[in-house]
């Protein structure tokens, strides 16, 4: 946890370490530097360490936790959205796109989709869109993985926070703690536009120098239709496809790179 002495951010991981009597060490911006060579700290940040801190793989959580549910004798039901529930003579109902149950008991629990579910005024729950980064570190990624980077959180202005997670095979992480437009789980704003990225981008460069890279996008592979000759050429084309998407080293396509056209004008 990274910010002024008195911020929000290490006062409070400080307050609660202490507490709880946490494992932790207060680092100077300069320590910081000598420890973990990625950060550029200005001389007034704090940095709040704590060595058992981590990460968790989210999917991987919940794969485990399915299997265990399975095993323990739960019936799990994917794909099939509930539409509607509602109390039927002392039971409950609950609708799905497939088929209705009925049950004694239920745990309802829809994360950002719940205001649609909840027909309750009581609940007051707001969505907010939060968008996450991944990039190349520019330069010395070894500075970057997590042997040699804890995870941070930090407070570059009063209250406000973006966080960051070294680099475990997919690049860095990075984003803003909140600040993100109210909406709703299925009307959110899903595209990455400019100011998105800038945003980010400029607090790595910040406070993150070497990992500001790239950005890095899905692995997405746009293949064209080819005119009205590509057909003879198809299953040439789909084992380059297949070899660009498993990362097979490709150097025969050379000769076809958009780089060829500007050459040529050249
Ligand atoms: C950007 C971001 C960063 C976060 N970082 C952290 C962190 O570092 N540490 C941390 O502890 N927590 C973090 N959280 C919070 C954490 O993700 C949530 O607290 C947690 O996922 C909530 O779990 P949930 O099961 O309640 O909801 P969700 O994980 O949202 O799951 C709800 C499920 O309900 C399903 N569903 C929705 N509607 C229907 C329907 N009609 N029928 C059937 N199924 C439906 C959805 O598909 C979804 O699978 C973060 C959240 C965000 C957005």
């Amino acid at each position: 946890m990274i910010g002024r002495r008195d911020g929000v951010l290490v006062a409070g991981a400080l307050r609660s370490a202490q507490e709880h009597h946490l494992a932790h060490e207060m680092l100077t911006a300069d320590a910081v530097h000598s420890r973990f060579p990625g950060f550029a700290l200005p001389d007034d940040m704090m940095a709040f360490f704590e060595p058992r801190a981590g990460v968790l793989d989210p999917e991987g959580c919940v794969d485990a936790h399915l299997r265990l549910a399975e095993a323990g004798g739960a019936e799990v039901h994917t794909s099939e959205p509930v539409e509607e529930w509602r109390y039927d003579r002392g039971r409950i109902r609950v609708v799905t796109a497939k088929s209705e149950y009925d049950a004694a008991r239920l745990a309802f629990c829809a994360g950002a989709w719940t205001p649609e579910l909840l027909d309750d005024e009581a609940v007051d729950l707001h969505v907010e869109r939060q968008v996450m980064h991944w990039f190349t570190p520019a330069r010395d990624a070894e500075l970057f993985t997590p042997a040699n980077c804890p995870i941070a959180m930090i407070e570059y202005a009063p209250d406000r926070v973006f966080y960051f997670v070294p680099d475990s095979g997919d690049g860095v992480k990075a984003a803003i703690h909140h600040e993100g437009e109210t909406t709703t789980a299925d009307a959110v704003r899903r595209q990455v536009d400019d100011e998105d990225v800038g945003r980010v981008s400029r607090l790595l460069a910040t406070y993150l120098p070497g990992a500001a890279g790239p950005r890095r996008r899905e692995d997405v592979l746009i293949v064209s239709a080819c005119s009205g000759h590509g057909f003879k050429f198809a299953s040439a084309i789909g084992e380059a496809v297949a070899d660009l998407l498993m990362k097979v080293d490709r150097p025969d396509l050379l000769p076809f790179g958009r780089q060829r056209l500007v050459s040529q004008k050249a």
